[in-house]
């Protein structure tokens, strides 16, 4: 079969390996300790599911208008609003089947061949094959730890070109768990506006900071930044509703309508009755997101506090989402060698830095229970010892 030039660009997920190994080894009864996730470990809150069977009860069973449904955009725009300072209405909003899918909307409506768009590594795996799939080509702009793993104004002035489309920002960071202070997004913010780029700001993890960090959204700098801004969001992580499938994209009306055609011609409208556990979401008490981060904050520091005594291992502390990225270099493997054995001869599951375009790292991710990760961070320590000390 001779398939589309497309996908031959693009390969199959990395984490997914990795994972599927841990899930047979597991189902073969071996006690595996898994830090590959890539979602909370707690159940959505009981309000929310409980408006989501109030709509099914209810009959809300049919399709809806394709860019959701008019009480959720406009609950998410006064989101937006309220806790982000950008002022969106709900033609500015469109749901979509996750902040995935929001961003995948968002490439094919914009991107296309020839356009450039930057991406600092450690990057969210998907935003480059996104990119590939619309016919654009992503421009890897590499960061490391002494920086905090985040992209400086320089470096992205640098990186820019007549054909630059897009800049991707993602604060706090899927893997790396930094968080662009308020000084450094506005640093940024004037290189997107001098150069009259757009910029996506996906903030999915934007609820889930520690030690008092603070979340500033780019689009609220000012005016001249807000007509270049689109962003990304969702539910999946927030409320941990990863599985309901629930995101959302704002933007400009231009794009947000072409986000809608290309969304009425491919899955029409997210599932009617998850919306309204959406607007729950939103519209009830955020007691449980603050539960929930609490809940993070103790294990990321049990799981800091046992990386930094590993010699050979090197970890910024993250101030936000829910995962580590150890620098795993000084044990002369890559990342791909590395979590392998850690898993054959450990049983710990930790995704391979690779598949975020950093080689000499790992993601570790503590959305998991606390005795996995003593135990899982007693194998690592072990493991790391006896490759470094030979
Ligand atoms: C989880 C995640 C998303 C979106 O997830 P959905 O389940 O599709 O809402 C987007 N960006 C990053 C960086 C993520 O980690």
């Amino acid at each position: 079969m001779k398939l589309a030039a497309r996908i031959g660009q693009v390969p199959p997920s990395l984490t997914l390996a990795i994972a599927a190994k841990a899930k047979a080894l597991k189902a073969e009864g071996i006690d595996v300790c898994s830090f590959s996730a890539g979602e909370p470990d707690f159940d959505t809150p009981a309000h929310i599911k409980a408006a989501a069977e109030k709509a099914l009860q209810e009959g809300k069973t049919k399709y809806g208008p394709a860019a959701g449904e008019p009480k959720l955009r406009e609950a998410i725009a006064r989101k937006l609003r309220e806790d982000n300072g950008l002022c969106y209405n709900a033609e500015n909003v469109i749901v979509t089947n996750g902040g995935k899918h929001s961003l995948f909307n968002l490439m094919l409506a914009l991107i296309e061949t020839g356009d450039e768009v930057i991406i600092p590594a450690p990057y969210w795996l998907s935003y480059p094959e996104m990119v590939k799939l619309a016919e654009g080509t992503p421009v890897i702009v590499t960061t490391d730890a002494s920086g905090g793993y985040k992209i400086t104004p320089d470096q992205l002035r640098s990186a820019i070109t007549p054909k630059t489309k897009l800049f991707v920002l993602n604060s706090p960071s899927n893997p790396t768990g930094m968080i662009y202070t308020p000084e450094e997004i506005k640093a940024l913010a004037e290189v997107v506006v001098e150069n009259n780029i757009w910029v996506v700001s996906d903030e999915i993890y934007e609820k889930i900071l520690y030690d008092g960090a603070e979340h500033l959204s780019i689009g609220a700098i000012g005016p001249e930044i807000f007509d270049r801004t689109i962003i990304s969001n969702g539910f999946a992580k927030a409320y941990s509703m990863t599985g309901w499938r629930l995101g959302y994209l704002a933007g400009p009306v231009e794009l947000i309508k072409a986000a809608t055609t290309i969304q009425s011609h491919s899955t029409s409208n997210v599932c009617t009755f998850a919306q309204y556990g959406a607007i729950a979401a939103l519209e009830g008490s955020q007691a449980c997101v603050e539960e929930m981060c609490q809940a993070f904050a103790a294990r990321r520091q049990v799981m800091l506090d046992r990386l930094n005594a590993i010699p050979g291992l090197i970890c910024p502390k993250p101030d936000g989402a829910f995962y580590m990225f150890p620098d795993i270099s000084q044990t002369g493997m890559k990342s791909m060698e590395f979590c392998n054995a850690l898993l054959e001869s450990h049983q710990v599951a930790a995704v391979p830095g690779i598949a975020f375009g950093a080689d000499d790292c790992i993601r570790l991710s503590y959305a998991t229970d606390m005795a996995s990760i003593e135990k899982g961070m007693d194998r690592l320590e072990k493991f790391v010892r006896e490759k470094t000390l030979g």
